[in-house]
């Protein structure tokens, strides 16, 4: 009979892995800021109160049930979600041209589009930025489907390699697949300009490509919901054909709940059916159906004025927190002297900030200080708080001199 005695241990994924170490770390001075969740001041996960008031709304709901939702999810959820992420006043929504799916979070949505691409994009090619979140790779390779890179990071200036980026689309061949941040990069926190979005949507209507937006932070990237939306509804208005996978993990605080929405543009209310009748059978062989509870407080969240002002105003907290440990991480490093410029740590967005240490300097961080970041120079600045932001600041000082 079959043994598994030679099944070849899997390396430790790079991020997850990272928090293994740090659990297994004995350190009193320990610091994680390896994963990107939002923890408080006192470096603790936090629930949003709005998400525990819509939990107590729901238990009081006698007619809850535990049935199975369709493969597509819970229809009430998937159209808030939808004016979400186009906006109330979309074109695109009132032709009813969006075909959405519930899914399991940011990561189920791009893999259901990875699966999507593979029945029906045959031969198409991912193009993802250089760098990126790597789950964007390794879903690709796990489901198939080609991917390739286009440059994103000039290194030297800490910013924006506009004209790689745009020279990389327009190389890519016609109606591939570009894979764009919506907003707060990830990891580099660096996004595009309204001016240089503009342009980047120039050379994709051009090319006929498909523009796929990963947005796992609407909110968090200036606080408001609406303009961490504005490129990719542009692109949206323009008529660009979209794909767009959602994820509630970092603006609601929903991480473990998973909950998420893929969703693919059309040209007409038919293909809409056509595309979710194929998203339904994608969706059953896979998990069969999502789970109800996340969705419910989504819904429950965003259909409560009150509440979706509660969520709004808790959101715009987390980001701000995040803008001050940035200021605050700034003004530590230059009242040591710590050598080069850092000025990118503030003009950075969203959840991380790409410090540009070397992986050596990283490797210290991590040996020397039990300070527990990526190896490409990432640092979660949600899991930075007044009390260790001194600490950190005085450990990148170490290893850079
Ligand atoms: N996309 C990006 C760019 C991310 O950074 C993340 C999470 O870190 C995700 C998607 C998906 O996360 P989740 O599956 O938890 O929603």
């Amino acid at each position: 009979y079959m043994t598994w005695n030679e099944v070849p241990a899997a390396p430790l994924d790079p991020i997850l892995g990272v928090n293994q170490k740090f659990q297994a770390d004995t350190s009193a001075e320990k610091v994680n800021v390896s994963i990107g969740a939002y923890r408080t001041d006192e470096g603790k996960p936090m629930v949003l109160s709005c998400v525990k008031k819509a939990e107590a709304l729901l238990l009081e709901q006698s007619d809850l049930n535990k049935e199975y939702l369709p493969q597509r999810g819970d229809a009430t959820y998937v159209q808030l979600c939808q004016k979400m992420l186009f906006g109330e006043k979309s074109k695109l929504l009132a032709s009813g041209v969006v075909a959405t799916a519930q899914t399991l979070s940011g990561t189920g949505a791009l893999r259901l589009g990875a699966e999507f691409m593979k029945k029906f994009a045959k031969g198409k090619t991912v193009y993802i930025s250089n760098p990126t979140w790597g789950t964007h790779n390794s879903i690709m390779t796990q489901a198939g489907v080609p991917f390739s890179h286009y440059r994103y990071w000039n290194a030297a200036g800490r910013d924006l390699d506009l004209a790689g980026m745009l020279e990389d689309i327009e190389a890519a061949p016609e109606g591939s697949v570009i894979m764009l941040h919506a907003a707060a990069h990830n990891p580099t926190g660096v996004d595009p300009t309204a001016e240089q979005w503009g342009e980047i949507m120039t050379v994709c209507k051009a090319k006929k490509h498909v523009c796929w937006f990963d947005s796992a932070y609407q909110g968090f990237a200036t606080g408001d919901l609406d303009i961490d939306a504005t490129a990719m509804r542009a692109f949206a208005d323009e008529g660009l054909p979209l794909f767009v996978s959602q994820s509630f993990a970092k603006n609601f605080g929903l991480y473990g709940e998973r909950v998420g929405t893929f969703s693919i543009t059309c040209d007409t209310p038919e293909a809409v059916k056509a595309v979710m009748s194929q998203l339904d059978i994608i969706i059953r062989n896979l998990y069969s159906n999502p789970p109800k509870h996340g969705a419910n407080i989504v819904k429950t969240v965003l259909s409560d004025p009150a509440l979706y002002q509660e969520w709004r105003d808790e959101l715009k907290a987390m980001s701000l927190r995040i803008q001050d440990m940035r200021t605050a991480l700034y003004d530590e490093l230059t009242s040591l002297g710590t050598p080069g410029s850092w000025t990118h740590i503030t003009s950075q967005i969203g959840m991380f900030s790409f410090t540009g240490l070397s992986p050596e300097q990283c490797t210290q961080m991590v040996e020397k200080h039990h300070v527990y970041m990526l190896n490409n120079g990432r640092v979660s600045m949600a899991g930075v708080t007044s009390k260790n932001v001194k600490y950190i600041a005085k450990a990148i000082d170490d290893v850079v001199r």
